[in-house]
């Protein structure tokens, strides 16, 4: 009797560990009692018919997929080969400098600065094409060195790695002096690299502290290099990272003014 007691205790402590507990319940005829098992998460008898757990809310929106290198429905072209005109000077706000290519992409103009979107963004999918020159100059962070700034503010860096070693928090595909990349993915300098990347803007309180970090996913040519990363603040080269409120913010594409020669193209976001 006294082994069937602790048995009897055993059983009930595993169905509370599990958020389960037996219910007696009387069947259709309502005579026999059936043990039934409860899920306390979902307060749901078990077992349930299919279409009780079958959701036909909210109806999800179609979008044209990303397919054979075609752009989703519902994205917006930042820039599509044709035209500078979504740019601006991040410096003085006046017309992007730098150089329109035949071949539908753009490459930095040396020191002329950073360029930035007119439009302003938080939370999204974005999508970007970069190339590094086939001739290489110069070394470490000074070879093809560029980067995109979700936000305005936190930079995924953009760098020639191939045969080129710098600060692991600071090659390519590195959420710059915060995270390591997860692997180096580049294709051979000048072939086209792509970043696809989910970006959650953090927040903040009224009082202007942040109350959530945001998160930065990453694939580097289909390779996932970052996942779903805390982003810790600012990225700056000098310095720990700050943390400033703010809403939404440009896209930023870097000018590191050392003739780095790197190019962009097929550029465009999905807002989330
Ligand atoms: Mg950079």
């Amino acid at each position: 009797m006294k082994k069937l007691y602790i048995i009897v205790i055993l059983f009930f402590i595993v169905m509370v560990s599990c958020k389960m507990k037996v219910k007696k319940e009387i069947d259709s005829a309502g005579e026999k009692a059936n043990d039934v098992i409860v899920n306390s998460e979902y307060s749901e008898i078990e077992p349930t018919k299919p279409e009780e757990t079958e959701f036909y809310e909210p109806v999800v929106p179609v979008v044209g997929p990303a397919t054979n290198g075609k752009i989703p429905s519902d994205a917006i072209i930042l820039f599509d080969g044709s035209n500078l005109d979504g740019w601006i000077s991040a410096k003085d706000s006046t017309a992007a400098k730098w150089h329109l290519n035949p071949n539908g992409s753009m490459t930095v103009n040396d020191k002329t600065g950073n360029i930035q979107t007119k439009q302003n963004f938080g939370s999204m999918q974005l999508h970007i094409e970069w190339n590094s020159p086939v001739e290489v100059q110069r070394e470490g962070q000074n070879r093809a060195n560029s980067g995109v700034f979700l936000n305005g503010m936190y930079e995924v860096q953009v760098l020639d790695n191939n045969d080129n070693d710098t600060y692991v928090n600071g090659q390519v595909a590195s959420i710059y002096k915060q995270h390591v990349p997860l692997a180096m993915a580049s294709v051979p300098s000048g072939e086209w690299n792509s970043y696809d990347i989910i970006y959650h803007a953090p927040e903040f309180n009224a009082e202007g502290a942040k109350i959530k970090s945001g998160t930065l996913t990453v694939l580097h040519n289909g390779v996932l290099v970052q996942d779903h990363v805390e982003i810790k603040g600012t990225t700056p080269y000098i310095g720990w990272p700050k943390n400033p409120a703010h809403g939404k913010g440009p896209l930023i594409l870097q000018d590191h003014r050392d003739n780095s020669r790197v190019s962009y193209r097929n550029i465009w976001i999905r807002e989330l």
